[in-house]
């Protein structure tokens, strides 16, 4: 499971959504959570800089000092029994658009795979603090994934995997948002009964007949 998160965080550093050792890793544990080590290069990391962290910070086991971010995990984790992993990006595309705190509309029908009909950017607040922490949690309130004003972007899910191509897709999203923003055209938006729809359909996806 370690070697798994370790992959993750190499992944995504590789594909340009940590610059400069920012974002986090983490997946829940019966203790509490393990988490990436605050601001070791992900190139070199080894499963023994991986910490493991209770819901109220205290290190359980590890050498390394947990992620700056570490209550932005614990906080998600106490509010939300569905979070199995986190994955925290600054992923170009949606942490410009973060930085405009603008929400992700009904741009595309993949929105559906955040939860609901948008995807909600959280109110500024300094990284590591347990005011981010808090207001993370507002704006993932029906949803898996939000946008951090002026930051990046928070995704859980049910496993590593979930978390981690939601954190990809929240990208994409953004990235064809701002594609059509700087082409001056605005989104036609899906409604309500169509997310729906689409949300009916995730149902079945990719499952045996
Ligand atoms: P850490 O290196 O402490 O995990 O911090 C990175 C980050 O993204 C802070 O928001
Ligand atoms: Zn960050």
């Amino acid at each position: 499971m370690n070697e798994e998160l370790i992959a993750a965080a190499r992944a995504l550093d590789a594909a340009g959504f940590m610059p400069n050792k920012s974002g986090n890793l983490s997946r829940r544990t019966a203790r509490g959570f393990v988490i990436t080590p605050s601001g070791l290069p992900y190139a070199g990391l080894t499963a023994d800089d991986l910490v493991e962290v209770a819901l109220d910070g205290t290190t359980v086991a590890g050498q390394c000092r947990p992620s700056s971010e570490w209550r932005l995990h614990a906080d998600i984790y106490a509010a939300r029994g569905d979070a199995q992993a986190i994955v925290h990006t600054h992923s170009p595309h949606a942490t410009a658009l973060s930085c405009a705190r603008r929400p992700i509309p009904a741009l595309h029908y993949m929105v559906a795979m955040a939860g609901g009909t948008d995807i909600a950017c959280a109110a500024y607040a300094t990284f590591g603090t347990a005011g981010l922490a808090t207001a993370a949690v507002g704006a993932l309130a029906g949803r898996r994934a939000c946008l951090l004003a002026n930051h990046g972007v928070v995704a859980l899910g049910a496993t590593l995997a979930g978390a981690d191509a939601l954190a990809r897709e929240v990208e994409n999203l953004a990235r064809q948002y701002l594609l059509l923003l700087a082409a001056g055209l605005p989104p036609v938006l899906l409604d309500g009964p169509e997310m729906a729809a689409v949300t009916a359909q995730f149902r079945g996806y990719g499952r045996p007949a």
